[in-house]
């Protein structure tokens, strides 16, 4: 579905098979030729879809000249290829994304270090398999594509009225960006900050230097120094109030690290233990996997702070209270 927010600036909702249901590409005309910001999950019927959208408003998808991603999760980016084929636009992501989407087409050494790194958290062969499973479809529905520029921190671009810059946001993923309107004040904020769920946060299994938590609190304080008055973000509806929202995401955070922190006892307990006394036995096994994400990223903040020890026994990562 399209929707016109202003004139030559347009959402586009497009339809998703699972979780979130939506998700939401922005699109500005400029002079016929079309900038799209993040492009919908690739599956059956999406880019039908979006080109009967375009059509239906008068457009043409093969006007479509500049793809800038917010970052390089599937429901954002998997159709970019597709897009670059038909219209031959040019692609614009950060680096650290790219490098996301790099590790996707090696999937021999990206399994690897799934198996390694899971099983470090106590998780069992049977349960990475299925996380091995979901991977493998994530990396086919990304259609394949070239990358013509990497963003730059605070870069600027401009198409006619059109001026933005390139705020570096990481933390929901390493390579995460959002795109600041300065005259008009609004932000398009991909899954930075969602206007009724947290954003998942997960970490990077190739760079356990990375602070998912600290980093995505910090971007979550960057962003709201900028003056916004309009939040327009990958999923739902647009929001106004943006300090309030980061209020509430940063409090939701705190009492989840909390929880985990209380679940820490003397006796040494893995990831896997600790996420499994968090939930009852209705969740689902990727739900599951979700919170066992999660709850490594608090283990690493909570360790971060001191307040608990991080062990290695048998090759797997054992908690105690500190
Ligand atoms: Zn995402």
């Amino acid at each position: 579905m399209i929707s016109r927010i202003e004139e030559n600036f347009y959402r586009i909702s497009l339809r998703m098979p699972y979780r979130l249901r939506h998700v939401n590409a922005y699109l500005f005309d400029h002079d016929k030729e079309l900038i799209l910001f993040d492009t919908g999950l690739n599956v059956s019927g999406s880019y039908e879809t979006l080109e009967k959208d375009l059509t239906d408003a008068g457009m043409n998808i093969n006007n479509i000249k500049h793809v800038f991603l917010t970052h390089a999760h599937t429901d954002h980016c998997s159709m970019a290829g597709l897009l670059q084929k038909k219209s031959g636009a040019k692609i614009y992501l950060s680096k650290a994304a790219a490098e996301e989407c790099e590790h996707l087409r090696q999937p021999d050494s990206a399994i690897k270090q799934l198996r390694k790194f899971y099983s470090q958290q106590g998780m069992s062969p049977h349960q990475i398999d299925l996380v091995i499973e979901e991977y493998k479809y994530i990396q086919n529905i990304i259609a394949e594509f070239n990358t013509d520029s990497y963003l730059q921190e605070n870069e600027s671009f401009e198409f006619g009225n059109w001026k933005f810059e390139v705020i570096f946001t990481p933390g929901h993923a390493a390579g995460h960006v959002c795109f600041f309107f300065r005259e008009k004040s609004f932000l398009l904020a991909g899954d930075h900050i969602l206007p009724f769920i947290s954003p998942i946060l997960s970490p990077d299994i190739f760079d356990n230097n990375f602070r998912p938590l600290k980093a995505y609190r910090d971007s979550l304080k960057a962003i709201g120094k900028l003056p916004v008055s309009t939040v327009y973000p990958g999923h739902g509806n647009p929001f106004i109030d943006l300090n309030k929202r980061i209020y509430e995401i940063q409090k939701h955070h705190q009492k989840r690290k909390n929880n985990v922190l209380n679940n820490v006892a003397s006796q040494p307990k893995t990831t896997y233990d600790i996420t499994s006394e968090l939930i009852n036995d209705s969740v689902s096994d990727f739900d599951k996997f979700l919170i066992l994400n999660e709850t490594l990223i608090y283990l690493k903040e909570l360790k971060a702070d001191g307040v608990i020890n991080e062990d290695i026994a048998n090759n797997i990562l054992v908690y105690t209270k500190a």
